[in-house]
């Protein structure tokens, strides 16, 4: 199999050599669903070359938070596709001295039994970004993109700088779908993404409130989003669910999505405003885990992704800060 016959880096060097050093004898491997289709073939690679049990996990992975520990217990490591290691993953730093502890032990274990692969994209982005600076209204940007494409983004700082715009990095440019500290505090008026799917764009335009220019170079084509547009669709999901008498509260079980304290504090605050409310916990949310709970509105407490995919689910389902303008305690400006 060549490596970069898909578009991304598979450094199947690496975990070969690792197998070996290690000596492993089972390995398991995590891939993002888009991906799934070469899955066959690193396994098929990875087999031939080492003679490693490889299992492949077939469930969903969505981010670093999204660690299958069930496979790690049958397997010797854990091959994580697709994304950087997070420490903590998923919904950010946990204050308090008990999740503290939690946090630095998950630290710990995933250091120790998960390796993760990047997948760095062998596409070059110069020349979607050529096509994204006709988009572009100020003299600066803010430049960002997934894992995938952060090591040529000095190449698109470049292409920006000979169109006359300055492009700033923060950190190291990259964006998760929960955490935009790249961009976050930069001046910039407007940020340019480079990247994939509009679950990334969505969430700097709606948490920075500025302008973005998502450039997808794997599909050469350029989008934009703007704060008000997706605040105006997210006013209306919490509009549906003003009449609402019963809610299901959800807790994801992946690692760095359980937020069973906020949970359960949420379902507090509902009951004592005369609402019914329920704790639900899932591994995977999806709408066909929900049509069985006869409630007439959810409350997401788990990866942020889901208010795109519940997009046009029947029943509302809320972020944490939405579900707090429901129950009063929180301002319709205030929901970023
Ligand atoms: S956006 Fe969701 S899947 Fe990605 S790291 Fe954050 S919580 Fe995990």
């Amino acid at each position: 199999m060549e490596q970069n016959a898909y578009g991304f880096e598979f450094e199947l060097e690496q975990i070969k050599a690792l197998i070996e050093e290690r000596r492993v004898r089972r390995v398991g491997l995590q891939i993002p669903s888009g991906l799934k289709r070469v899955a066959l073939a690193i396994a098929a690679e990875i087999y031939k070359e080492t003679g490693a049990d490889v299992i492949l996990s077939g469930n969903s992975c969505y981010g670093a938070c999204d660690i299958d520990w069930k496979l790690r217990g049958i397997v010797d490591i854990l091959i994580h596709f697709g994304h950087t290691a997070a420490f903590p993953p998923g919904n950010g730093e946990r204050e308090g001295e008990g999740e503290e502890e939690e946090d630095h032990q998950l630290k710990e274990k995933i250091q120790e039994h998960v390796f993760f692969v990047e997948l760095r994209s062998t596409i070059e982005i110069e020349p979607v970004v050529e096509m994204a600076v006709a988009e572009i209204r100020g003299d600066s940007v803010a430049l960002v993109a997934t894992v995938q494409h952060l090591h040529r983004l000095d190449g698109a700082k470049a292409v920006l700088a000979r169109a006359g715009k300055q492009a700033v990095i923060g950190k190291d440019g990259q964006v998760l779908g929960c955490e935009f500290g790249s961009c976050a505090e930069s001046t910039c008026d407007e940020v340019l993404f480079v990247g994939s799917g509009c679950f990334h764009p969505e969430g700097i335009a709606l948490y920075t409130g500025k302008r973005v220019i998502a450039a997808d170079p794997f599909m050469m084509r350029i989008s934009v989003f703007e704060q008000d547009e997706l605040i105006k669709e997210r006013y209306n999901v919490i509009g549906r669910a003003l009449d609402a008498k019963s809610f299901g509260i959800l807790i994801g079980m992946k690692s760095g999505q359980f937020n069973l304290d906020e949970a359960v504090s949420l379902q507090r605050k509902a009951v004592a405003k005369g609402l019914e409310a329920y704790l639900i916990a899932l591994e995977e949310i999806n709408e066909e885990q929900l049509l069985g709970f006869k409630v007439d509105g959810f409350v997401n407490t788990a990866c942020p992704r889901l208010a795109e995919d519940f997009v046009h689910f029947k029943k509302p389902v809320l972020s944490i800060n939405e579900f707090e303008v429901v129950l009063g305690e929180r301002g319709w400006d205030e929901i970023v």
